[in-house]
């Protein structure tokens, strides 16, 4: 048997790709790089398959690439897969223990739920799968008896926190969010902020999706939606707290009125280490909190004519059905949009609003059923912007 943990990373070029390539390099002697994937970026992987000794590579969207000229920049005796297919057969790799899913969107939903099915390990990073797909993902996991294990930070802390407690012991958890970049710009000068502007986040490092979530707070609205499948909670147990250092990771509130915080620097390495490492506890690549520097902490509630979108998403929540993954689509195609200087920031909590109004709500039967309301969801959104 092999000792080391062999890992597969789903979106191994982007943050959290890269961040996990330092966790797996600093732990080589317990953990091996076997497969890796990315949507296209293929100058970046191959470095990483020389790097790793990778063998089995997926790219996405190979683009005008032929198979002969990928070939011939991966190590001799590569396997390099393709699309859709690719993603999956990287998901599913016989030699892999564990699966990272840090893609950006819903595009690893099937290869998430192919490596479910394969027994495999899930570290899961993409939120937008359990908020498109929870109430089908979780039975399956139950199901597999798979490993999940929440790689986003705030997750990742909740998870840190409840192990080991009996879920009556919870009142509530309370997921952090640093407020983005405009957490103190005047409202009226929202309407002109430029997608150059709104990916440069003061707190994390992170792809331009995810960035503009942060400003927008779309981020923390799919984050509350994820949390519920994850840790099986109502909605009303689901607290939004600003903490603008992100230091404080999330939290959770037992019945007796104690809580209990993770904290850990604003870099994702903490996370993605105890993932890939669970249940172990080993020396850590960065430096932790010093406190004998100081630190201040800060919390303040979200206001909600600021954030429309967490709100929007909080009533897509208790909608349930499509609901959540109509409002998934709908941000994908607004963000899309602004970033092709098609709509103005603030305009796009008004795509998800008529969006979320417009789609049939329907209580799906099958992923198919979610996955025929994303593609309406985002006919509804397009149509929208373009009038
Ligand atoms: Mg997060």
């Amino acid at each position: 048997m092999n000792p080391k943990r062999r890992i597969v990373i789903l979106g191994a070029t982007g943050s959290i790709g890269t961040n996990a390539l330092r966790v797996i390099r600093a732990h080589s002697d317990r953990l091996e790089l076997v497969g890796i994937a990315s949507r296209s970026r293929v100058e970046n992987l191959a470095a990483i398959a020389h790097e790793f000794k990778v063998r089995d590579i997926a790219v996405f969207d190979p683009g005008t690439e032929t198979p002969g000229s990928l070939a011939s920049r991966f190590p001799a005796g590569s396997r390099i897969h393709t699309g859709m297919d690719g993603l999956i057969e990287l998901a599913t790799l016989s030699n892999a223990d564990m699966v990272l899913i840090a893609v950006v969107g819903t595009t690893a939903l099937m290869p998430c739920i192919h490596a479910i099915r394969c027994g495999k390990s899930i570290a899961l990073a993409s939120k937008e799968i359990l908020v498109m797909a929870g109430e089908f993902i979780l039975p399956l996991i139950r199901k597999h008896e798979n490993l999940l294990l929440p790689t986003d930070s705030e997750h990742n802390a909740i998870f840190q926190c409840i192990r080991g407690e009996p879920a009556r012991n919870v009142q509530k958890i309370l997921l952090t969010a640093s407020g983005g970049p405009y957490l103190h710009t005047p409202l009226e000068s929202l309407a002109s902020i430029t997608p150059e502007e709104a990916i440069r986040h003061p707190k994390w490092n992170m792809g331009p999706k995810i960035s503009l979530d942060s400003a927008t707070m779309a981020n923390k609205g799919l984050e509350v939606i994820e949390a519920r499948w994850l840790f099986d909670l109502r909605p009303d147990q689901i607290e939004v707290v600003i903490h603008p250092q992100s230091i404080v990771h999330s939290m959770v509130q037992w019945v007796d009125g104690s809580i209990l915080a993770q904290m850990s620097p604003p870099n994702m390495s903490f996370a993605i280490q105890n993932c890939l490492l669970y249940p172990d506890r080993v020396t850590g690549i960065d430096r932790p909190l010093d406190f004998s520097a100081g630190i201040n902490l800060e919390f303040l509630p979200p206001d909600p004519h600021r954030f429309p979108c967490l709100n929007l998403a909080i009533e897509a929540l208790k909608a349930g059905g499509t609901s959540p993954a109509v409002y998934n689509a709908a941000n994908e195609v607004a963000v899309s949009a602004f970033f092709d200087y098609k709509i103005a920031f603030d305009r796009i909590p008004a795509v998800i609003a008529h969006t979320l109004a417009s789609a049939d709500r329907v209580a799906p039967q099958s992923i198919e059923d979610i996955i025929q309301s994303d593609t309406d969801a985002r006919r509804i959104s397009q149509q929208f912007i373009h009038t």
